[in-house]
């Protein structure tokens, strides 16, 4: 959306989904994209369209297992994998099947059967609300382009590898292979008009750490290549022309983030302690085993959760025992000496496997989830537990359990991982005899009977991410509600209390590895709460260092008890904020 301002200076304002800020000449991506035709085929004439089309899906799986080769390489094989979704639009047969129906039965030429049929598909995803099936819509339609392109024999408009001069480039949407494919060297920053904060290209340029915002509305239809931009990837801006002042004003921004950036790198690899010499233990959480290698590299010391439930999902059938175990062993074989702590299978809510017929229910987050699924579907659960058992053996693993509503659900699993380790020992297959294993407390119930789980566990990993939206009855994923989802509502400060000091009874760990954990401004309170444990996105254990480095534990505590003695959320907030930024202003001097 744009806003006209003095001296032609003219703003439009996105979603920031990659920091820093830069500046330079545009590049418009993505006018004039040829259209694609409707032709009627002679029926004789049939077979070879369908024959086009197959050679194009085999010239295009050529083209994206190259891309996605050169990407790992690059940058990783977490990167890389983003590939694996575009790969399975290629084979998804409903959709081929589809296509080759519509040349047949309407007599019609390869790419107008498949770009009406795909986009058809595209729109139907992109039409749901939900981020994760909004960002598939994204790939097919990557997929799509490129099978066109090939059918077509059409080369891809702009060689993003070879551009000759530094450029902001400004697209409708920018696809991961696009966004893959970008040099940093001449790629100041990217602005697209579509996208989330979660969407993979989102993920690529914070990984390629190039300053981008999404959801510019219609900026590529507003702006001209070669005018002068500037980006800024923190607020999510891009201002055109801009006035003196404000290239002033972001001169300041671009030497604080220059300043802040290397204040970061500098304390990386130290310590996570206040200054009064408490220490935290500081972690990273993470979604693939591969993302294990990177979590040194982001300064954590070890990684708090690992969401299992993406190893299974995008995949025809869910991955064996076998299979897990080998991505646990990698993880956890990456990290030693580091602990990894594995969640077990939290599917259902948002999540949901491809292949399983899982009922429609009326209210998902309270539903068939987590726990509750995998004290159900034994088989799937014992083999999960099994590979977190055999992973084990390399001796720096914990295990919990999501989604936890009573005692019964925890000596139920409990009873299960007996069995497994049973059987285990039968097989002579090792693992560690002293496997911690604890439970997420991430309901309300769980916080409440603490007491009687801390008896049977070894720690405590508070999800507020889900406790919130629990706790206050606000789903987490509705924006209409989201001024009522609030971290430091009193009755969350007094949750989060009641299991510290059910962990301390027991003498047992507490970690938060919701999103408070990765918000600098919240994590004093939970220290002052008692947290021994932060696991937070790996791009904010940084920040989240910083800040803690700069703080007293007996100003946290302070802090810690004025939340619990009042009885409103945007005070609590206010307070949070104020010490924040008294002892670490850099941190949020732009924002
Ligand atoms: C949480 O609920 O805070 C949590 C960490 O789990 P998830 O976000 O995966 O539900
Ligand atoms: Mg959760």
């Amino acid at each position: 959306m744009a806003e006209a301002s003095n001296k032609g200076q003219k703003t439009f304002r996105g979603i920031p989904v990659s920091a820093g800020v830069c500046r330079g000449k545009i590049l418009v991506l993505g006018r004039g994209r040829p259209s694609v035709a409707k032709r009627s085929v002679p029926e004789t004439q049939l077979p070879e369209e369908v024959n086009r089309l197959e050679k194009a899906l085999i010239q295009t799986r050529h083209q994206i297992l190259d891309v996605q080769r050169k990407v790992s390489n690059l940058m990783g094989a977490q990167e890389g994998s983003i590939f694996d979704a575009h790969l399975l639009v290629l084979e998804d047969r409903t959709l081929l099947d589809e296509v080759v129906r519509v040349i047949q039965c309407e007599k019609v030429n390869a790419e107008y059967a498949f770009h009406t049929v795909a986009e058809r598909y595209a729109s139907s995803l992109a039409a749901i609300a939900d981020d994760y099936l909004r960002e598939r819509a994204t790939d097919m339609r990557d997929v799509t382009s490129r099978v066109l392109n090939n059918l077509m024999g059409v080369e891809t408009e702009v060689d993003l590898r070879n551009l000759k001069e530094p450029c902001i480039i400004i697209s409708h949407d920018l696809t991961p292979s696009n966004t893959a494919q970008l040099d940093k060297r001449h790629v100041l920053g990217f602005g697209t008009d579509v996208g989330s904060k979660t969407s993979h290209t989102a993920i690529m340029a914070r990984s390629l750490r190039i300053p981008a915002v999404v959801g510019l509305i219609d900026a590529s239809s507003q702006l001209e290549s070669g005018q002068y931009a500037l980006l800024d990837g923190f607020n999510g801006v891009v201002v055109i022309h801009p006035t003196d002042q404000t290239w002033f004003e972001y001169g300041q921004i671009i030497s604080h983030q220059d300043s802040l950036q290397q204040k970061l790198r500098d304390i990386l690899f130290q310590p996570t302690v206040t200054l009064d010499g408490h220490r935290v233990l500081l972690s990273a959480n993470i979604e693939q085993a591969a993302d294990a290698a990177e979590v040194k590299a982001n300064g954590a010391e070890g990684v708090g959760l690992f969401r299992t439930e993406y190893l299974f999902l995008n995949r025809e059938h869910p991955p064996g025992e076998e299979q897990q175990f080998k991505a646990y062993r990698e993880a956890a074989l990456s990290l030693k000496p580091l602990p990894l702590v594995i969640r077990t299978l939290d599917l259902g809510g948002d999540k949901f496997l491809t292949n399983m017929q899982m009922p429609a229910e009326m209210n998902p987050f309270l539903g068939w989830r987590a726990i509750r699924f995998c004290l159900q579907e034994r088989d799937m659960f014992r083999q999960q537990l099994r590979a977190i058992l055999r992973a084990s053996a390399e001796g720096n693993v914990k295990m919990m359990y999501p989604m936890i509503s009573g005692l019964d659900e925890v000596k139920q699993a409990n009873a299960l991982v007996e069995e497994c380790k049973t059987e285990l020992r039968s097989l002579n297959q090792p693992f560690d005899e002293n496997l911690e294993i604890g439970a997420m407390i991430e309901t309300p119930s769980a916080a409440l009977v603490a007491p009687s789980l801390a008896k049977r566990l070894k720690f405590f990993s508070i999800g507020t991410n889900d406790l919130i939206q629990y706790a206050l009855a606000v789903d987490r994923m509705n924006e209409k509600i989201a001024h009522l989802y609030e971290p430091t509502h009193p009755a969350i400060i007094r949750l989060i209390k009641l299991t510290v000091d059910a962990a301390r009874e027991q003498n047992i760990w507490v970690s938060v590895c919701g999103e408070m954990a990765s918000d600098p401004i919240l994590v004093p309170l939970l220290l002052g709460l008692g947290v021994n444990e932060l696991s937070s996105a790996p791009a904010l254990v940084a920040p989240v260092k910083f800040l803690i480095r700069r703080l007293k534990l007996s100003e946290a505590q302070e802090l810690a008890q004025f939340a619990l003695s009042c009885e409103s959320a945007a005070e609590i907030l206010g307070r949070c904020q104020d010490l924040a930024r008294a002892i670490a202003p850099s941190l949020f001097e732009d924002k």
